[in-house]
């Protein structure tokens, strides 16, 4: 960097976890015996400020700035001008890059921003190079890779007591939370530990690796009808792809020409996968890279047919927390799942595919958390906070009571409230109100049932996107839709099309590079940019159709051209099933997303077009606040309740309700207990979220009155802030008598306590 930026030091210091100092860790061009030697407090000097202020420091003349601070150690008095940036990481700051210059020297602004993204880059691999360096240096870790340890002093032997919580930040892939013993799920591809005697030529071996990737092919046939059986359609549908690598040409291809070479089954099957995994790691999008699961899934098994040996798996205990390499979707058939309480995984991302059976399953899931198989030690307990992506090693008795309570509360709750799944949702003067669930699988049909949703009010077609890498076959989506929709019938299915893009990338459906993909070719742009597969889903949505409730809803509309572009898309693809006598609901309701603030403020003239308005708020609040919906460092700005978000869905509920067209609501806050009273005063009639989520919104709902919420929207309306907003929300709560209610009463007064302590 010291020579990009052409500067004469390039330094990092580094501050320990726990600890108030940064020390000087590693320098170009100032003295070497510094390093580890030079400590100053946040408080001090210009590299303590940029921690201080979590901001760059950009000083021409340092030593007349009254921040600075001299360290004869480093002969830094030869120095005139400095730039330090932090660094950060998931907000806490780790530590300062500094760069210095001889001479005097004023920093622009590109090289400003240049460095503080190499500072960005930089914070993760800090933070994993000390988690590995802790690993290796000794086995009573106590320093977590983030920036926090709970720090409890057990007092037993350190050889087999860990002396204090180790706290490690992974990526949330499913939520809920679990406590209970650690289980080591070993890396069943550790080919370096198994033993294996090639026969006497290669075409022998030859043979017994073909004949093994046959049994293997068999193997898959019956785990994928078993899945299907135990979990759903889905399930059995993700093992396609595996079946898919296993029946590739080119695989085969490979692989007898390795053993050919090596004459040993063994070496060509693990030199092939290796290849694999070299090629997929240098993949950038996390959805592809994480694909090279299911070729180790199906390289696991060829070998554990070649070598005669399966994976033996010690029992689990009820409520083991699974610690693994990677989630992989035969797990869920190997793994007596019942007794899992949750999935940690050190690698891997949220969308692999053993990550959405957890979602699917309801089992906590995390995935992505460095160091954790070295770190996790079986049998110890640990908690999974899924939604947090967190896991607590060894937590203190304070630590377990607190996360068993909340756990505790929220599955009587659930349990409590989905034994009334049957009551409707009025309030309690009699208004009847929607209580549907977002879904994106055939397998979330079963959440669907069990939280008694009345129907599903946004069905989500990505997945079958992610998991095809590109559109879908036709065939295979009137398949789904029509499952789905007969499952459900008489109760309603809104299929939404593809929504893909933006916070739901997929590498080869991308167009080029896009600056701003949030504000790209994404959603109805994509699609009407490829109006063949466009068509090809309307055409499947429409065979599904017949089972007479199905509607369809399209995404991201901006403009009156869109909507028409995409209606007429419809009906030509209507008249084209009318001419082949293809059946379908000539009268399918098509919907438009108001997720856009163009949308909402044309929202008469849509609703001349349209026959229902379903409000997605999360990109609503994302394009009308100008946050990132998927950015950390902005995540304090984004609030649904903000007014300007407010105003927005209060105009397009007025405009529905001018057309007489029905108009939901199925963004994240619509399951918000301090959204529910003001989105009901303003008139949504249909709140559709999460399944789980639906029986505590029921409960709220029949709790409150249309007067009031009445009352309460048209002050969070008129409200200057979403402070105000949220404490008109909690007043709600509260003066409807809910924060005494048995299930969800603690819950609630812990947001309305959240609220108070913002004021
Ligand atoms: C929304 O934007 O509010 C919405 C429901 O759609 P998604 O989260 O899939 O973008
Ligand atoms: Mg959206």
């Amino acid at each position: 960097m010291a020579k990009r930026l052409a500067t004469d030091v390039c330094s990092v210091y580094l501050q320990e976890p726990d600890r108030p100092d940064l020390t000087l860790s590693a320098t170009v061009g100032l003295l070497e015996e510094a390093v580890g030697r030079v400590k100053l407090p946040v408080s001090e000097g210009l590299v303590g400020l940029a921690a201080e202020r979590r901001a760059p420091v950009v000083v021409e003349r340092a030593r007349e700035h009254p921040r600075y601070r001299y360290f004869p150690e480093t002969g830094e008095e030869r120095f005139a001008s400095l730039m330090a940036v932090p660094l950060l990481l998931r907000g806490s700051t780790i530590g300062v890059l500094v760069v210095q210059t001889l001479e005097e020297r004023a920093f622009e602004r590109h090289e400003v921003e240049s460095f503080l993204t190499c500072a960005q880059l930089i914070a993760p691999i800090v933070v994993n190079a000390r988690l590995i360096s802790i690993v290796g240096q000794s086995d009573e870790s106590t320093v977590a890779a983030g920036s926090t340890s709970a720090g409890v002093q057990t007092g037993e032997s350190a050889r087999v007591q860990r002396t204090r919580t180790q706290r490690l930040q992974g990526t949330s892939a499913a939520r809920g939370i679990a406590i209970g013993p650690v289980y080591h799920l070993g890396n069943p591809l550790d080919l370096a530990s198994l033993d294996y005697l090639p026969g006497e030529s290669a075409q022998s071996e030859e043979r017994d690796l073909m004949h093994a990737v046959g049994e293997a092919r068999r193997e898959l046939d019956a785990v994928r009808e078993d899945l299907g059986d135990r979990f759903g359609p889905d399930f059995s549908a993700v093992l396609n792809a595996q079946v898919q690598i296993l029946e590739d040409k080119g695989l085969l291809a490979k692989l007898r020409r390795e053993v050919r070479d090596t004459a040993s089954a063994f070496e060509a099957l693990r030199n092939v996968l290796a290849g694999y995994r070299e090629t997929f790691a240098r993949i950038e999008d996390p959805y592809f890279r994480d694909r090279i699961l299911d070729v180790e899934d199906v390289g696991r098994r060829v070998m554990e047919q070649l070598i005669g040996e399966r994976q033996h798996l010690q029992p689990l205990s009820q409520g083991a927390i699974v610690v693994t390499d990677n989630i992989l979707p035969s797990h869920f058939a190997r793994l007596e799942i019942e007794k899992v309480g949750a999935i940690v995984s050190e690698h891997g991302g949220p969308t692999s595919h053993g990550a959405i059976f957890a979602r699917t399953l309801e089992i906590p899931a995390v995935t992505g958390v460095p160091g954790i198989q070295q770190a996790a030690r079986a049998g110890e307990t640990a908690i999974v906070d899924g939604a947090e992506g967190l896991v607590h090693l060894a937590p203190d008795e304070r630590l377990v009571e607190e996360y068993e309570k909340a756990r505790q509360h929220y599955e009587i709750a659930i349990d409590h409230l989905d034994a009334l799944r049957d009551r409707p949702a009025e309030t309690a003067d009699g208004r009847r109100i929607a209580l549907t669930a977002n879904c994106g699988l055939m397998g979330d049909l079963r959440l669907v049932d069990r939280h008694g949703a009345e129907g599903v009010g946004l069905f989500r077609t990505e997945m079958l996107a992610l998991v095809h890498r590109g559109f879908p076959e036709e065939e295979e989506q009137e398949q789904l839709y029509d499952r789905v929709a007969a499952a459900l019938a008489p109760r309603p299915l809104t299929i939404r099309t593809l929504d893909l893009g933006g916070d739901k990338e997929i590498a080869n459906l991308r167009s080029a590079h896009q600056d701003n993909p949030q504000l790209g070719k994404r959603s109805i742009r994509l699609s009407l940019a490829n109006p063949a597969a466009f068509r090809a889903q309307v055409r499947a949505i429409l065979r599904a159709s017949t089972r007479g409730n199905v509607r369809l809803l399209l995404p991201m509309i901006s403009s009156r051209h869109e909507l028409q572009s995409a209606k007429q898309l419809i009906d030509e693809t209507k008249e084209q099933l009318r001419v082949d006598h293809t059946p379908f609901d000539t009268d399918i309701p098509v919907g438009v997303m108001i997720e856009v603030p163009s949308a909402a403020l044309i929202a008469d003239v849509l609703a001349q077009d349209c026959d229902f308005f379903s409000i997605g708020t999360n990109d609503l609040t994302q394009y009308t606040l100008a946050v990132d919906r998927g950015n950390e460092d902005v995540a304090h700005l984004y609030d649904p309740l903000h007014p300007a978000v407010l105003a927005l869905i209060d105009r397009s509920v007025r405009a529905a309700r001018r057309a007489g067209i029905p108009v939901s609501l199925c963004g994240e806050v619509a399951t918000n207990p301090l959204a529910i009273p003001i989105l009901l005063g303003i008139g949504i009639g249909e709140l559709s979220g999460t399944p789980s989520a639906v029986p505590i919104v029921k409960e709220i709902v029949h709790a409150l009155t249309s007067a009031d919420t009445e009352a309460q929207a048209r002050r969070a309306c008129a409200a200057s802030t979403a402070q105000e907003v949220h404490r008109i929300g909690a007043e709600c709560l509260e003066g409807a008598g809910l924060l005494e209610h048995p299930d969800i009463g603690p819950w609630l007064v812990s947001i309305v306590q959240s609220v108070t302590a913002d004021d």
